[in-house]
């Protein structure tokens, strides 16, 4: 750490991004740009979101490895402390490529023996930390997404490939997440934003900001976490009014 710096190396405020320094899938405002420099003045600062740093850069500014002590794209997949990368990992490196494609080919098998009203491309989307798997593909139109979300209420499709999945693969250590209208997504277990945990460990004191800290929301594990002092938040305006009371008064 930077010997100029007087701020106490025991606290850190941890903030998700969507929903908690802008709205969702929205850029920081101005004033929160401000005031991410003003509280960095008084504690350090990082991110941890789901997306990557390119997504990242476009919502908070293409300075954002500048704007945090600490940056965790993709849950923390991929870690920064300032400039520095910290740490890389990704599905295909822990998993290996053999367990991978028996996964990937056990998906493909299973949608192409699926009857649902519509298929569309794109069943699998590979991600760095993840599979996103769709029954329907996800370059549907958003009228179709709809159409097939309804009909996965009555159906349960993704539920039953979930199960299918859990059984088959019991032994590869997976999180199967059912999330949006089309899709679940496919991750090691504890590849969620406790994993960025493991690089802000040495700070006595974490406190997490964010939105969705609700049992199968994205928040939920590291609000929950014994490691973090969680504060959830409805919005930006109420993520600076929480800081400036604990922090800056
Ligand atoms: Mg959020």
């Amino acid at each position: 750490m930077d010997p100029n710096d007087k701020r106490s190396p025991d606290v850190i405020a941890l903030f998700d991004v969507d929903g908690t320094l802008t709205a969702p899938r929205l850029t920081a405002t101005e004033e929160m740009i401000d005031f991410l420099a003003e509280l960095r003045k008084k504690v350090i600062i990082g991110m941890v979101g789901g997306s990557d740093l390119r997504k990242q850069k476009e919502q908070l500014g293409e300075n954002v490895l500048d704007m945090f002590d600490y940056t965790f794209s993709e849950n923390g997949l991929v870690a920064y402390r300032g400039k520095e990368l910290l740490a890389e990992a990704s599905i295909t490196a822990h998993l290996g490529e053999k367990r991978l494609q028996k996964l990937i080919n056990y998906c493909l098998r299973y949608i192409s023996a699926l009857n649902i009203p519509i298929k569309r491309g794109t069943f699998i989307e590979f991600r760095k930390g993840m599979l996103n798997v769709s029954p329907i593909g996800r370059n549907c139109s958003q009228k179709e997404r709809c159409e097939f979300e309804e009909y996965d209420e009555k159906e349960n499709i993704r539920e039953h490939f979930v199960i299918a999945l859990k059984e088959t693969f019991w032994d590869y250590g997976l999180t199967f997440s059912i999330g949006g209208q089309i899709s679940f997504d496919v991750f090691p277990n504890g590849w969620d934003k406790t994993y960025a945990l493991q690089f802000v460990d040495h700070i006595k004191e974490i406190h997490f900001f964010g939105d969705k800290t609700y049992d199968g929301g994205n928040d939920y594990e590291i609000y929950e976490s014994p490691r973090t002092v969680g504060h959830s938040v409805k919005n930006p305006e109420e993520t600076m009014q929480i800081c400036r009371d604990l922090f800056l008064s």
